[in-house]
């Protein structure tokens, strides 16, 4: 078995080599079933030793030191903090950085991950975007807070998001659907309704005026696809969690 993590990165950000950034899969780690192999996630059943193991890994495969991470607190809010020191930051799902050196993280399982890179201004933002965020915009948000204490162009924003829970694979209740235009949602039998929750970030970054041609997306769905990715609406507490990174390289 591999045990070296298997790691997506997005070409978007090809050309920006002060750019570090990737997004873990189940492959590679050491996990033991049901949370094989590569669970990055500590507030799960499994075992702290393995978690713990599988981010030495991902940290070292990513070229990043495990002590300058930043790790956001995530409580499905539309809270954003502006950074410049790594640990764990209560209460937020999304951080914004303008120090080199510093590393971005959100961990997910299902939520959409949104990895975004200011090559103008080297600034660079993570945001942990399901459902309850993305309803609060929380995506536009940091775009907008970009652009007022960065100076951020739309333009010269380059964003990735990440594979998460697909629309075929989506089911919510009408409660839920309320909170989402008519355009994203398909009916689904009598009283559910199928949610595009990709098409609704995509286009909360169209509204901040990020042009298309800067935006990538991974059509991955977590929930279908059990070898690559973890998913809390498929495994419920036996899901792992991938983790997404992003940082700007110290200048040498
Ligand atoms: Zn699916």
């Amino acid at each position: 078995m591999e045990i070296k993590p298997l790691i997506k990165r997005f070409d978007i950000f090809k050309p920006f080599p002060r750019i570090i950034h990737g997004f873990s899969t189940r492959k590679g780690g050491v996990s033991n079933p049901p949370f094989d192999q590569c669970n990055l996630g500590l507030r799960t059943g499994d075992l702290p030793s393995a978690v713990e193991q599988n981010r030495r890994l991902f940290f070292t495969e990513l070229g990043v030191p495990q002590q300058q991470i930043v790790f956001p607190e995530q409580v499905h809010s539309d809270r954003i903090k502006i950074v410049d020191a790594p640990g764990i930051v209560p209460q937020c799902d999304a951080l914004i950085t303008a120090r080199p050196g510093l590393f971005l993280s959100v961990q997910t399982a299902d939520c959409f991950p949104v990895f975004i890179y200011d090559d103008q201004n080297e600034a660079a933002a993570i945001v942990h975007s399901g459902w309850r965020g993305s309803a609060k915009n929380i995506v536009g948000k940091t775009v907008s807070l970009l652009k007022t204490r960065f100076h951020s162009s739309p333009e010269n924003l380059f964003v990735a998001v990440g594979p998460g829970v697909q629309k075929q694979c989506y089911q919510i209740d009408p409660e839920t659907a309320r909170y989402f235009p008519e355009s994203f949602l398909s009916p689904d039998g009598a009283d559910h309704f199928k949610l595009n929750l990709q098409g609704v970030i995509l286009r909360q970054l169209a509204d901040e005026g990020i042009p298309e041609a800067n935006i990538e997306y991974d059509s991955d769905c977590t929930h279908c696809n059990a070898e690559l990715y973890y998913s809390y609406r498929r495994d419920g507490n036996k899901s792992g969690r991938m983790m997404g990174v992003i940082g700007i390289r110290q200048k040498t």
